[in-house]
C-alpha cells in the first residue's frame, strides 16, 4: 500500500495469533495472499486521514491485547463478554494522543455462519474488517471532536436513578451514531435482527435468575441483572441504527417479530428508535448540548422501560441503591 500520502508512519501489528493453527493460517492468508491490510487501512484513513494519529493491531486476543496496552491487571482485566453478543473491536486513547485501534481477528477466520468456499470466506472477511474498522475509526472521530460519551454524559440534569443509566447510554449513543454512518459507507455483513430473538430470552433467562436468587445474594442478582439490561440496551441501539425509519418517517420494525417481543419492547420500540434517531450520524457535528438533550431523555426512558419490564432499580435521594424484581415470571 501507499503509506507515503498521508501525514506520518504507518503503525500495524499482529498480535496473539500463534496459539491457534486455524487462526494463524487464515489470518496469513487473508494479509499475504488477499491484502487485508489494504480493505482495512482505508476505512480508518477516511475518518482521519493522518497515520501519525493511529496505530493498528489485529488481534487473537482482545482482552489480553487490552490488558497489556492499559497496564491492566487481574481484577480489574477487560472483557469482551457483554452478556448479549461480543465486542469486535475497540479503540484505546492514549496519553500521548495516539489511538490504539483493536480489532479482534477471530471473526475474520472463523465467521459465524455456513460459509462454503474459500471465496465466500474471504469475501466475509473484506467485509467486516472492513465495517470494524471503520467503527472504531468513528470512535476515533468523535473524540477528536470532543463529541464522545466522556464530553456530554455528566452534562444531564436528572434524579439519580435515571442518571445512573447515563454512562451506559452515552456509550450507546456514540456507537448509533457511528452505526448510521457505517450504514452509508461500509454496511456489516451481519444483521442485529437476526439476533434479537435470542436477544430477549437472554434477558427473560436473566432476570428469571436474579428474581431466584436475589433473597440468598441481592448483590449478585442486581449485578446480573444490571448487565443483561445494559446489554439489551446495546442491542436497541444497534437495532434502531439498522431497522432505521420508514418512509413515513416512523420506526421500522423487524421483519421476524420474535416472541416476547411486545413483553420486552412492543410500545416502547417507537420511543427508543424515535429518540436514538434525534442523533445524527457520525460525520455531521454536533453540540455537547444537543447530545445531553438526548441523553437526559434517553436516560429517562431507560428507567422507565426497565421497570415497565419488571427490573425497579435505582438510587435513592440520600445515595442508596436498591433493585426489586417486581414480576412472577420473565
Ligand atoms: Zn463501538
Amino acid at each position: 500500500m501507499d503509506a507515503g500520502k498521508g501525514e506520518g508512519k504507518l503503525s500495524l501489528a499482529v498480535e496473539h495469533v500463534d496459539h491457534d493453527q486455524l487462526l494463524h493460517d487464515g489470518l496469513s492468508l487473508l494479509i499475504h495472499e488477499y491484502n487485508l491490510f489494504n480493505e482495512i487501512v482505508p476505512e480508518i484513513y477516511a475518518l482521519v486521514p493522518d497515520f501519525s494519529k493511529w496505530r493498528l493491531v489485529l488481534t487473537g486476543d482482545i482482552a489480553a491485547t487490552v490488558n497489556a496496552i492499559e497496564g491492566r491487571h487481574e481484577g480489574n482485566a477487560y472483557t469482551t463478554n457483554r452478556g448479549a453478543g461480543h465486542v469486535g473491536g475497540i479503540t484505546l486513547p492514549r496519553e500521548d494522543g495516539i489511538f490504539d485501534i483493536v480489532l479482534g481477528a477471530q471473526i475474520f477466520v472463523s465467521p459465524p455462519g455456513d460459509h462454503e468456499d474459500l471465496e465466500g470466506l474471504v469475501d466475509n472477511a473484506r467485509k467486516t474488517a472492513k465495517h470494524l474498522a471503520r467503527h472504531e475509526a468513528g470512535h476515533m472521530l468523535l473524540r477528536l471532536r470532543n463529541e464522545d460519551d466522556q464530553q456530554y454524559r455528566n452534562l444531564t440534569r436528572l434524579e439519580p436513578t435515571a442518571a445512573g443509566w447515563a454512562d451506559i447510554v452515552a456509550a450507546y449513543m456514540d456507537d448509533f451514531r457511528i452505526e448510521r454512518h457505517t450504514r452509508e459507507f461500509t454496511p456489516p455483513v451481519f444483521r442485529h435482527q437476526d439476533d434479537l430473538g435470542a436477544a430477549i430470552d437472554h434477558l427473560s433467562s436473566e432476570l428469571t435468575a436474579a428474581k431466584s436468587t436475589w433473597a440468598l445474594d441481592l448483590d449478585g442478582a442486581a449485578r446480573r441483572s444490571d448487565i443483561a439490561v445494559s446489554g439489551f440496551i446495546r442491542v436497541i441501539a444497534y437495532l434502531s441504527s439498522e431497522l432505521g425509519l420508514a418512509e413515513d418517517g416512523e420506526p421500522a420494525f423487524p421483519e421476524i417479530i420474535p416472541e416476547k417481543w411486545d413483553r420486552y419492547l412492543g410500545t416502547a420500540w417507537p420511543l427508543w428508535s424515535n429518540k436514538f434517531h434525534e442523533l445524527r450520524p457520525a460525520h455531521e457535528p454536533m453540540s455537547k448540548e444537543q447530545l445531553a438533550a438526548v441523553l437526559t431523555d434517553l436516560c429517562d426512558l431507560a428507567s422507565r422501560w426497565s421497570s415497565a419490564i419488571g427490573y425497579e432499580r435505582g438510587i435513592t435521594s440520600d445515595g442508596r441503591m436498591y433493585a426489586y424484581w417486581t414480576e412472577d415470571a420473565y
